[in-house]
């Protein structure tokens, strides 16, 4: 028996995965970063290298290493490292690391050194979202001297890449215009004798929008989970993640009822109270409180009330609902992910990277062994 869980469909996410591919002639390299959005990340690894994808992306060192000690050895890209940190863990372990700067591209060859190995480097350019990454006038130096640590044999300049601001919006302005900086950014590469083997620069919804941005490596993360990065549109997609626990108590309740801390929602009318032992201790954002769906035998609900650490109460009305019942948050139909990132103010990979590493046991259904 059990009283809350997330279930994770890993055959949704490897054929999510095989339907991405069928989109692109690129290699798929699967964002498996924060735990896999909040689904395991080497589970979701696994499932998603079953569906095609030859490449795996994470922000972190310690995640990349995580992966090679699950015994996983398909390229890894790991992007986000701060100075100091054991980057030549990275290179024995065979994980290409990204720089953004001549620090950066200093620390990968020292890395290199320190464990005798080549280091396979992904230079960033910073193409216009202003995060990571060369800008413009930087990157030239920074090309440069990474051909003299390849020419020397330190590092192999394996990718070049950059980072869309507004992808999701198809159409803004400003996707063309990074497109235009990032051809602009490997010309000068070229010129400089640097031809990598993999140029990339888009996430989900540039995969899924312009297939003018794929290059030699796309690098989907929320649709492989089987969300889309798009208001609207499914892609033909399929949710992984259910999130559902089982009513601990009901109660009938007159009219006038305060409910949950504050006491800012009071029953309308007669009704039956349900207690759902999910809170924002396990991923429910607080935001929702009065405004998340829950359904609870084919009735979606509104949370009546601020959400509590633990728990959280649905007004049922007269429907039918006893303890035991499951109600579920979101999953494949209905609610969605999605109908919780509008309740809560927020977006789907919040929502579903909430409930990662939470208190609530996460149960994998398929997958490979
Ligand atoms: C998270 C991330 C991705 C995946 O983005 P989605 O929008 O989830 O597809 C790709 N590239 C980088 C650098 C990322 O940080």
């Amino acid at each position: 028996m059990w009283q809350a869980e997330v279930r994770i469909d890993l055959d949704a996410i490897r054929d999510n995965v095989a339907t991405l591919r069928a989109r692109t002639t690129a290699e798929v390299m699967a964002a498996v970063k924060a735990d896999g959005y909040g689904h395991g990340m080497v589970p979701s690894a696994r499932a998603a290298l079953a569906g095609g994808a030859t490449w795996l992306g994470v922000a972190t060192l310690d995640e990349a290493l995580t992966l090679r000690g699950a015994g996983i050895t398909a390229p890894v890209l790991a992007w986000l490292h701060a100075p100091g940190l054991p980057l030549h863990d990275g290179v024995a372990a065979d994980v290409d690391l990204s720089a953004g700067g001549l620090a950066q591209l200093a620390e990968l060859v020292a890395a290199a050194r320190r464990a005798e190995r080549t280091a396979r480097v992904h230079l960033k350019l910073d193409t216009g979202l202003g995060r990571g990454g060369a800008l413009a006038d930087e990157w030239p130096a920074l090309v440069e001297a990474a051909a003299k640590a390849q020419a020397a044999g330190e590092i192999d300049v394996i990718g070049v890449w950059s980072h869309f601001a507004c992808a999701d919006s198809p159409g803004h302005e400003s996707v063309g215009r990074q497109l235009a900086a990032f051809a602009d950014g490997l010309a000068v590469a070229e010129q400089t004798g640097v031809s990598p083997r993999y140029r990339h620069i888009a996430n989900s919804a540039a995969l899924l929008t312009r297939p003018d941005a794929h290059y030699d490596l796309v690098r989907p993360g929320i649709a492989i989970y089987g969300l889309s990065p798009i208001a609207g549109e499914t892609f033909g997609l399929r949710p992984a993640m259910t999130a559902r626990a089982r009513v601990t108590m009901t109660k009938r309740v007159p009219a006038g009822q305060g409910v949950s801390y504050g006491l800012t929602y009071h029953t309308p009318r007669e009704t039956t109270l349900a207690l759902i032992p999910l809170g924002y201790g396990d991923g429910v954002p607080r935001h929702a409180s009065s405004a998340g769906p829950v359904e609870i035998n084919g009735r979606v609900h509104t949370i009546a009330g601020r959400v509590c650490m633990d728990q959280i109460v649905i007004d049922c009305g007269d429907d039918p609902v006893a303890p035991g019942d499951v109600a579920t948050l979101f999953g494949p139909g209905r609610p969605t992910a999605d109908d919780w990132a509008d309740a809560s103010g927020t977006i789907n990979y919040e929502i579903v990277t909430r409930f990662g590493g939470s208190r609530v046991p996460r149960v994998y259904d398929g997958g490979t062994p």
